[in-house]
């Protein structure tokens, strides 16, 4: 697509206020390909303007017809759907056959699903002798990262809609062409001017001034915790609402029971997934002892598939991309145990990182407990199930996980003593309406589905 060298605010594509750009790179080879101006609090004040002047008429809108706007949304953004994936493989890096099944059709799907839900849903209820009225809470500041930058937008952006909010978007500073190119889309299904609005910019301008705005209700922020602290602190002083997708530590947990192979083969494919950059990865694999050295081999030959340009791309960064490498080099300092990949760059032009797993490490090494965001999994033994569930709880995060065992009452028994979010039963499949979101330090509140529709309304009760 064609980058724009404004926001979209109200309704149309307008100068910025500030001179200063962003360069977009490609992480595969280092080029520079595109820039975006860099948004400044004047930027940020004429959007939250923007979004407040529509919200009574957007608020004010039937349900059916706030679905018929994002249906059209989805319609439009299913017929750019190569150009979503051809823009997101040269912002992020990914391969063009993932990019095109996941960046791409995961956003539409769940667009389309807040369609659906935004005709259905019971924006009304009866309690007693109360009504009770879900309504939008107001303008939404939603802030989003990199690693799945269609979908995190279309996460919070088509709930707010379907709710009846308005809505400023910051997306990430390394993947603002997707965020144009989904600013477009909006534009092209008809949404009216000011629901929608877009500025981009860097996270301490742009970012810090909307989560600072007196004229943002709630702010929905996903990416680091360390940042996620930081807008919580603000936004708590001003009693706004926050919703908090955060970081993860997932560990994979395969009960003697389970179909080690299976169990192994799919946990090393979830972690290289999009070059490990999935906040819910199965970082920490959990293995019985006694099939440790079986699990280790299994998952040593299942790394090899990964052909860095071929299965994986780039990490999306240089600074990225150091940040792997000093998790991998901790790793070895530490004692952990290498038995894939290791610290040097397989390719010398653009940000990659060589598929890696460590064998032999303990619950409180640094890579078992800090959030490593590359194709990294440690694989960790435990003595028996209550040593298991020890580790697995064993980190501040909480968002994802699984388990695997020869029946999934087992596994289901193992998975409620987990201390996160969700979790996938023997190889469960990913499903879009089901709540997302961490227990602990990975966050506060829920996305998608009806749950996540819930974020962004507020109750008012009749009395009669
Ligand atoms: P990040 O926290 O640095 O940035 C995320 C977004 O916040 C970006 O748009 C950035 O510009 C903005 N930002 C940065 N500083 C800000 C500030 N002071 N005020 C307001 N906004 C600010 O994270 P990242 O590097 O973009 O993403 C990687 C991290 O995100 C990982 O830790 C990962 O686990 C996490 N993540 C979590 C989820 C989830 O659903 N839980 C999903 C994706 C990523």
């Amino acid at each position: 697509m064609k980058p724009h060298d404004g926001m979209y605010i109200d309704g149309e594509w307008r100068p910025a206020a500030g001179t200063e750009t962003i360069d977009v790179v490609n992480p595969a080879d280092e080029q520079v390909f595109a820039t975006v101006p860099a948004g400044t609090d004047a930027d940020v004040d004429a959007a939250v303007r923007a979004a407040r002047a529509a919200l009574p008429g957007w608020a004010g809108t039937a349900p059916a017809d706030r679905a018929a706007r994002i249906a059209a949304l989805r319609d439009v953004l299913a017929g750019r759907r190569d150009e979503i994936a051809e823009t997101v493989a040269a912002e992020l890096g990914a391969p063009l056959a993932f990019a095109q099944a996941v960046h791409a059709d995961l956003p539409i799907k769940v667009a389309g699903s807040y369609a659906e839900l935004a005709a259905g849903h019971a924006f009304e209820e009866r309690i007693g002798n109360s009504t009770v009225f879900h309504e939008p809470v107001g303008v939404v500041g939603a802030i989003t990262p990199w690693n799945y930058p269609l979908h995190q937008i279309v996460a919070k952006v088509a709930p707010a809609l379907a709710a009846g909010c308005t809505v400023v978007l910051k997306p990430a500073e390394d993947t603002p062409l997707v965020a144009q190119l989904f600013a477009d889309s909006v534009h092209e299904a008809g949404l009216p001017a000011g629901v929608f609005n877009l500025v981009t910019g860097l996270g301490p301008v742009a970012g810090q001034a909307l989560v600072a705005h007196p004229g943002v209700d709630l702010v929905s922020f996903t990416g680091s915790t360390a940042v996620g602290k930081q807008i919580a602190a603000t936004a708590g002083a001003a009693v706004k609402r926050v919703a908090l997708e955060l970081g993860g530590k997932s560990a994979n947990v395969i009960l003697p029971t389970a179909d080690l192979a299976k169990a192994v083969n799919v946990g090393v494919a979830n972690v290289m997934s999009n070059t490990g950059q999935t906040c819910s990865a199965w970082t920490r694999m959990l293995v019985h002892r006694e099939r440790y050295d079986e699990a280790v081999a299994l998952a040593a030959a299942a790394a090899a598939k990964y052909v860095p340009g071929e299965r994986i791309g780039p990490v999306v960064n240089a600074e990225q991309q150091a940040r792997v490498r000093g998790y991998i080099e901790q790793g070895i300092a530490e004692g952990a145990r290498l038995v894939a990949g290791g610290p040097e760059a397989p390719r010398a032009l653009g940000y990659w990182v060589s598929p890696t797993i460590f064998a032999d490490v303990t619950p409180g090494m640094t890579i078992a407990q800090e959030e490593i965001f590359g194709p990294v999994l440690s694989i960790l033994a435990y003595e028996d199930e209550d040593d298991a569930l020890r580790i697995a709880n064993g980190t501040v995060y909480g968002l994802a996980g699984a388990v695997w065992a020869g029946d999934d009452a087992e596994a289901v028994a193992f998975a409620r003593r987990m201390e996160t979010g969700q979790v996938d039963i023997n190889g469960g499949r990913f499903n879009p309406l089901a709540p997302f979101g961490g227990y602990k330090q990975s966050g506060v509140g829920r996305e998608l589905g009806p749950h996540g529709l819930a974020e962004y309304l507020q109750t008012k009760s009749l009395q009669f």
